[in-house]
């Protein structure tokens, strides 16, 4: 599907803006990557709307083609909708209780162990597992199993008391045991069902929990939306994890999850081993589900570069007479983001050859300049011509260097600003002096 999505783009032609009409064929294509990402279909309706929405009248710069450009619109907008930055549990509570639950076989069992043992290892903090589901004796088993692997002490009474008990004992022994994080395994089912629901309602009571972390397997296509909703409205889920992204899953639950609950997705499990867990990072899942990392990236760089009105506005400040340290600021931060510097001096026509001239130099000195103006006011960064000497000292103070430096930076003011002057001689479109100019 991801080619087709590849090959339309390519078909898609125009310029300019984005419009209802060249939108179209490639917002079909969305959809369909969407859903084949297992996003819910009604999900899918409202995002496709309420993208369009955004999306219509968007600039289509440089040699981006419009459909590239809505890629890239989508994309920022999955990230939006997954929930924008990392979410990480904070573990920093004493206890902190965490209680995971979820249907039979979405891997609540596992992840316990899996967080168990970044607990121990990543925080260096005392994890207790707490043996909550007692229907199978096999569960049971499954967690002293991971305790012994991770050398982490297991509360388990069988199956023989009632969940409620066995929560309360655990609370009980780590008060004692002086343990940070307490992770109760509950018990799950294949199908949602009342009594299952009550039991959690009655742990969560008990245990007060910190966290209540919704176990969901990627896998489950559809039917996530009502999982996440039932467990949702019964129990409040704080967040979200979800398992077993090392198969073929495009992640599109992660988008159903977070729009039916509006909860963080926490972790992810990306396989059987107790290490295979990792934080959500929501471009990541963006690019998963889209399948189109490329794209986006393409469309950052040019639009990067491609900065159009803020090149408009430096260079007619310039013809002015009005550049000041501000816009030489701004300047800088715009070259930055092409990359390494030498490269790019290196790719303009004309620039003398400078030995001396690596990374580490011209980033310590972008660094200098910066907080030098830093230390500024804004009417003296606006029209340097009025820093005294006097000014001078204050500066130097404000940003801890000496009075030689500030000289410097105001001296290879003056001279850069010559060369704009010449510079906004050049004839913008191909960089090459006005005829005659
Ligand atoms: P529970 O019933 O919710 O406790 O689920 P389990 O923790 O027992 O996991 C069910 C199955 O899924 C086990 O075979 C696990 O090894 C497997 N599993 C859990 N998480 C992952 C994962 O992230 N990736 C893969 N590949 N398998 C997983
Ligand atoms: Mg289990």
């Amino acid at each position: 599907l991801s080619e087709r999505l590849q090959s339309t783009l390519k078909k898609v032609s125009g310029q300019g803006q984005l419009t209802e009409s060249n939108m179209e064929e490639m917002l079909t294509e969305i959809r369909l990557a969407l859903l084949e990402a297992d996003v819910n279909y009604q999900v899918v309706k409202e995002f496709i709307a309420s993208t369009k929405e955004k999306a219509i009248g968007a600039d289509v710069v440089g040699s981006l083609k419009p459909g590239q450009v809505l890629v890239k619109i989508v994309h920022d907008e999955l990230v939006h909708l997954l929930g924008d930055e990392v979410s990480e549990v904070d573990f920093s509570k004493k206890p902190t209780v965490i209680m995971m639950v979820g249907l039979q076989g979405s891997g609540k069992t596992t992840t316990s162990g899996k967080i168990a043992k970044l607990i121990k290892t990543k925080y260096a903090k005392k994890p207790l597992l707490v043996a909550g589901d007692i229907y199978r004796p096999a569960a049971v088993d499954q967690l002293v199993t991971l305790g012994k692997q991770l050398d982490v002490p297991v509360y388990e009474k069988g199956t023989s008391e009632s969940a409620e008990n066995i929560v309360k004992g655990a609370m009980n022994y780590a008060a004692l045991n002086n343990n940070d994080v307490i992770i109760i395994d509950t018990a799950g089912r294949l199908h949602i069902d009342e009594p299952l629901m009550q039991e959690l309602a009655n742990v969560k009571e008990i245990a007060k929990p910190d966290e209540i972390l919704l176990v969901v397997d990627s896998l489950t296509g559809q039917d996530i939306v009502n999982v996440a909703a039932s467990f949702n409205e019964k129990l409040s889920i704080t967040g979200a994890v979800l398992t077993k992204l090392d198969g073929d899953s495009r992640g599109g639950g992660a988008l159903s999850i977070r729009h039916i609950t509006n909860v963080p997705i926490k972790f992810i499990g990306t396989g059987e081993k107790l290490d295979a867990i990792d934080l959500f990072y929501p471009d990541r899942m963006a690019d998963r589900i889209l399948g189109m990392g490329d794209v986006v990236s393409l469309v950052e760089k040019v639009q990067d570069v491609y900065d159009e009105k803020e090149t408009m506005k430096a260079m007619k400040k310039m013809q002015s007479g009005r550049f000041g340290l501000d816009d030489m600021l701004d300047q800088m931060h715009q070259l930055k983001k092409l990359g390494p510097l030498s490269g790019i001096l290196k790719m303009i026509p004309g620039m003398p050859s400078m030995p001396n001239l690596n990374d580490e130099t011209t980033d310590k000195r972008m660094k200098e300049t910066e907080s030098i103006i830093y230390s500024m006011t804004l009417e003296e960064r606006r029209d340097p011509s009025i820093i005294t000497l006097s000014r001078k000292q204050r500066i130097a103070k404000g940003c801890g260097k000496d009075l030689a430096a500030i000289n410097r930076l105001l001296k290879q003011f003056e001279q850069s600003k010559q060369m704009m002057k010449q510079m906004s001689n050049m004839d913008m479109a191909t960089g090459l002096p006005k005829m005659g100019g």
